[in-house]
C-alpha cells in the first residue's frame, strides 16, 4: 500500500491525487482521499479500482482544506472490500481523527482480543482501526502519548499517517521495515509519503526519511520528532529495493534503480552465462538486467514489450486471474530474440508462473536458450509484513531445490542472487529485511506461522 499525507498547502486533496498517482504502483485495489478544512469538518472520498476509476466526476475538489491524507490499498484476499479502503475517519470527545496505513502487524489477533474483552466492535479488518481503537483506549490529554502507547503495543512492519483538524502524525514501525519519508511543499507545507516518487509531481522537496520507531508530526508550528520505543532498528524491506518501489525513488539514502543495477552486477559475477543478448522483464526488471549486461559485456536487447494499463499479476488474488493476467501483459520481441541465446532477468520469482509463460514466450518466438537469472535470493517463506507473498505451498522454491525450479520454468539454467549479495547492494541499510528468503524475521511472529514452512 502506499500512503501520503500533506499539510500546509491549499487544495491538499488535489496535491494528494497527484501525488497518489505517483504510488499507484502500490496498490491497485482501491484509494482514497480524507481532508479536514478551515472550519474543521471532515471530508473524504474512497472507491475501489485505480485512481481514475475511483475518482471520476470532480470529487477531488469536493473535499476542501489544507490539509489531507489519502493512500493506495492493494488487492490483499482476507482484507478486501471497500470498508477496508482507507483512509478511515473516526469520532472521539477529543477531536476526530482519519487514518491510513501501510504494512501488516503480526500481533493483529492479539491486540484484536484486547480490545474485544473490552468492549470494542470492529468495523474492518484494518491495523487502522485497530490502532484508532488503542488510541481511543487512552485518556492522555496530549494525543502523542496515546499514539505512542499504542504503537508500543504494536508489532509488525508499518506505517501509519493521522490526520487532526489541525495536525499530521506520520509514524514508521522500529525495526524500520516500510518506508516512509518527508518533504517540503509550498510556502511552510509539508509532504509525507511512503516513497520518495511523489514528491515529483507534486513540487515537493526531499527532506529526509522518517526514522525507524520516529513519530514526525507537522501542523503550523513546524516538525516535530520523538522516537515511541527505545528499541529501534533499521531492517527495511528488501522486496521494495528489489520490486515494490520506483526506480526513481530513494529509499534510506539508497536510490532504488541504483540498487536493482548494482544487484544485476552482482548477479552476473555470481551467475555467469554465455548467451547472446540480456533481456530484462519489464519494468521493475530492467535496471537488474542493464546492470547484468554491464558486467558481463552481452549486450542489453529489448526482448519483451509490456501492455501498459495492465495491472501486476502478482498481486491480483486470484489464479486464474493471475494466469490471463501475464497473457495479456507481456509480448515478446520476435526479431530480436529469434535464434538468440537468451539471459531474462527478473526482480524475483514468487509463484513461478510469470517466468514460466515468460519462458515459454520467448521459446516460441524462437528463442534458442533461455538461462533465466534471478535479482533476488530464492523466495522460500510467507510475509508477515504486509507483503502478499502467498502462502508457502505456493511458493516455486518453499519445496523445491534450485535444479527442481529450473524445470518448474522450463529455463536452459536458473540462477538467484545470495543472499550477502542483496544486502550488500542496499546502500541505505545495512541489514535489510530477507526474511521470505532466509526465513530470519526481524520481529516476534506471534501466530507463529512459520513454524508450518
Ligand atoms: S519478509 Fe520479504 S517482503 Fe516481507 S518485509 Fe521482509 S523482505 Fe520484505
Amino acid at each position: 500500500m502506499g500512503v501520503l499525507g500533506v499539510f500546509g498547502v491549499k487544495s491538499a486533496s488535489t496535491f494528494l491525487y497527484y501525488g497518489l498517482h505517483n504510488l499507484q504502483h502500490r496498490g491497485q485495489e482501491g484509494g482514497g482521499i480524507a481532508t479536514f478544512d478551515e472550519d474543521g469538518v471532515s471530508h473524504r472520498y474512497r472507491g475501489l479500482g485505480l485512481l481514475n476509476e475511483v475518482f471520476t466526476n470532480g470529487e477531488v475538489s469536493e473535499l476542501k482544506g489544507d490539509l489531507g491524507i489519502g493512500c493506495v490499498k492493494y488487492a490483499n484476499v482476507s482484507k478486501g472490500g471497500l470498508d477496508n479502503v482507507c483512509p478511515l475517519f473516526f469520532r472521539h470527545r477529543s477531536g476526530d481523527f482519519a487514518v491510513v496505513s501501510d504494512g501488516n502487524l503480526v500481533n493483529s489477533r492479539q491486540i484484536a482480543d484486547y480490545l474485544e474483552k473490552r468492549g470494542t466492535i470492529f468495523q474492518t479488518d484494518t491495523d487502522a482501526e485497530l490502532l484508532a481503537h488503542l488510541i481511543k483506549k487512552s485518556s492522555n490529554e496530549d494525543r502523542v502519548v496515546n499514539i505512542v502507547k499504542a504503537l508500543n503495543m504494536m508489532e509488525g512492519g508499518f506505517t501509519f499517517v493521522i490526520m487532526t483538524r489541525n495536525r499530521i502524525y506520520a509514524c514508521r514501525d522500529k525495526y524500520g521495515i516500510k518506508p516512509l519519508c518527508l518533504g517540503k511543499i509550498g510556502d511552510g507545507g509539508y509532504v509525507v509519503s511512503s516513497e520518495s516518487c511523489a514528491f515529483e509531481i507534486m513540487g515537493a522537496e526531499f527532506i529526509r526519511d522518517v526514522r525507524p520507531g520516529e513519530i514526525v508530526s507537522f501542523d503550523s508550528k513546524g516538525i516535530r520528532s520523538i522516537l515511541y520505543s527505545r528499541y529501534c532498528r533499521h531492517r527495511m524491506c528488501a522486496m521494495e529495493y528489489i520490486y515494490f518501489a520506483r526506480p526513481d525513488s530513494d529509499i534510506d539514502g539508497c536510490n532504488v534503480h541504483a540498487y536493482r543495477k548494482e544487484a544485476g552486477r552482482r548477479l552476473y559475477r555470481e551467475c555467469p552465462v554465455e548467451a547472446d543478448m540480456v533481456v530484462g522483464v519489464p519494468e521493475s526488471s530492467l535496471s537488474a538486467a542493464m546492470g547484468y549486461s554491464e558486467e558481463s559485456g552481452i549486450p542489453y536487447e529489448m526482448g519483451l514489450v509490456k501492455h501498459k494499463y495492465v495491472g501486476r499479476t502478482f498481486i491480483e488474488p486470484v489464479q486464474s486471474m493471475r494466469e490471463l493476467g501475464v497473457k495479456m501483459k507481456l509480448s515478446p520481441v520476435r526479431s530480436i530474440v529469434k535464434g538468440k541465446r537468451i539471459v531474462l532477468v527478473d526482480d524475483s520469482i514468487v509463484r513461478g508462473t510469470t517466468s514460466l509463460k515468460i519462458v515459454r514466450l520467448l521459446r516460441e518466438a524462437g528463442a534458442t536458450e533461455v538461462h533465466v537469472r534471478i535479482a533476488s535470493p530464492m523466495m522460500r517463506f510467507t510475509c508477515h509484513y504486509g507483503v502478499d507473498t502467498s502462502t508457502p505451498e505456493e511458493l516455486l522454491c518453499s519445496h523445491r531445490t534450485l535444479e527442481e525450479a529450473r524445470k518448474a520454468i522450463g529455463a536452459d539454467s536458473l540462477g538467484y542472487l545470495s543472499p550477502e549479495s542483496t544486502r550488500d547492494s542496499c546502500f541505505g541499510c545495512a541489514d535489510p529485511c530477507q526474511a521470505c528468503f532466509t526465513g530470519e524475521y526481524p520481529t516476534l511472529l506471534y501466530d507463529d506461522e512459520s513454524k508450518d514452512e
